[in-house]
């Protein structure tokens, strides 16, 4: 069905990504290497995320046991209320001021362990964290909107391997939550469902994109999916906010993203890299029955450890592209094993 050029449409954001299978069985003549990965140690002298160490400024880490929160040192924004506006005295030279809090996540004391490889008790407590940091952020005046993500990896500019993750909580929208709002609220009011209930429903039906699945979330690689191995975790039960999670579902949850960051350390026997984080919907007091509860995972890699994929060209100029089907990905996602190839003894 889809082995000759076509576009495929993401009805959250409204764009397009084209898609060329048929080069799929174009030779390669780029090296494929195996990337032997680096022996990190149980903890690090000169990490600044390791517990008791020094970080900027002075400060020390606590001897922490389980996460570890800190507002980031070198904070992209600053708190507190909006500044007046700033007067503009062209039209086309437009700006706003923006405010917000950004904090670190350590995940754990372990410095060597990554998400796939820490035990399932350890992921729920992360998301927690995640949960208690976003009501604490969320409730405050000035917020709107909670950020929750992860960046892994050098390749993704990660300049710390201990394993860990950041929230930017901000004063305004910005442009995915946007995007994403008004395409939600729109099919909300046509259609009386959630764009991605509506959406999940079909694809747990199909079955064929999807990767993973328990009694209370569904990953799959998006039907509009970008990235080589991109990968969409949808919340069942509707629900807008982290907060919203029973206990049950964090445990669900973690099942569901152990699952994938194993998945996808398997694909090719390496610390996969990722740019990873929560949609919520906005923390702006009204009810968002028009939003589901989602996380996208954006990894580069494309055939091995070494080979990324590359949003250059054409794809800066013009629009996505990619080679791989989004079904072909799943069904490799599927494929590998459940078990983390470091305690396979492979
Ligand atoms: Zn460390
Ligand atoms: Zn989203």
């Amino acid at each position: 069905m889809f082995d000759s050029p076509h576009r495929r449409f993401n009805p959250l954001t409204g764009d397009w990504v084209l898609v060329s299978p048929q080069r799929t069985k174009r030779p390669w003549l780029g090296q494929v290497e195996k990337v032997q990965p680096e022996k990190l140690p149980r903890y690090d002298p000169t990490c600044y995320l390791c517990p008791g160490n020094e970080r900027a400024g002075g400060i020390k880490n606590p001897d922490y046991d389980g996460t570890f929160v800190f507002d980031n040192d070198f904070a992209a924004l600053t708190p507190g209320p909006l500044q007046e506006s700033h007067a503009s005295d062209h039209p086309l030279l437009v700006s706003v001021p923006e405010s917000g809090v950004c904090r670190v996540v350590c995940f754990s004391p372990r410095h060597d362990l990554t998400l796939p490889e820490l035990e399932l008790p350890v992921i729920e407590n992360i998301i927690t964290t995640w949960t208690q940091q976003t009501g604490e952020l969320g409730a405050k005046d000035f917020i709107q909107n909670v950020q929750v993500f992860e960046n892994k990896g050098a390749m993704m500019g990660c300049s710390n391997p201990h394993p860990h993750s950041q929230i930017w909580a901000q004063s305004q929208l910005p442009n995915e939550i946007t995007k994403e709002l008004a395409s939600q609220s729109v099919y909300f009011h046509e259609h009386g469902q959630p764009l991605l209930a509506d959406y999940l429903a079909e694809e747990r039906k199909r079955g064929e994109r999807v990767v993973f699945q328990n009694a209370h979330f569904t990953a799959l690689v998006p039907f509009w999916g970008v990235w080589p191995f991109e990968l969409l975790l949808i919340a069942h039960r509707p629900s807008a906010y982290l907060m919203e999670l029973t206990s049950i579902e964090i445990t669900a949850l973690a099942e569901v993203l152990r699952q994938i960051a194993i998945r996808f350390d398997n694909l090719f026997e390496t610390s996969f890299p990722y740019s990873m984080g929560f949609h919520q919907a906005p923390f702006d007091g009204q009810l968002h029955s028009e939003w589901t509860l989602h996380a996208h995972f954006y990894p580069p890699l494309l055939r091995s450890a070494s080979v990324r994929k590359f949003m250059v060209g054409y794809e800066l100029l013009a629009m996505p592209q990619r080679d791989i089907t989004p079904e072909t990905a799943a069904e490799r996602l599927r494929e590998v094993s459940s078990i983390h190839y470091k305690k396979s003894g492979n």
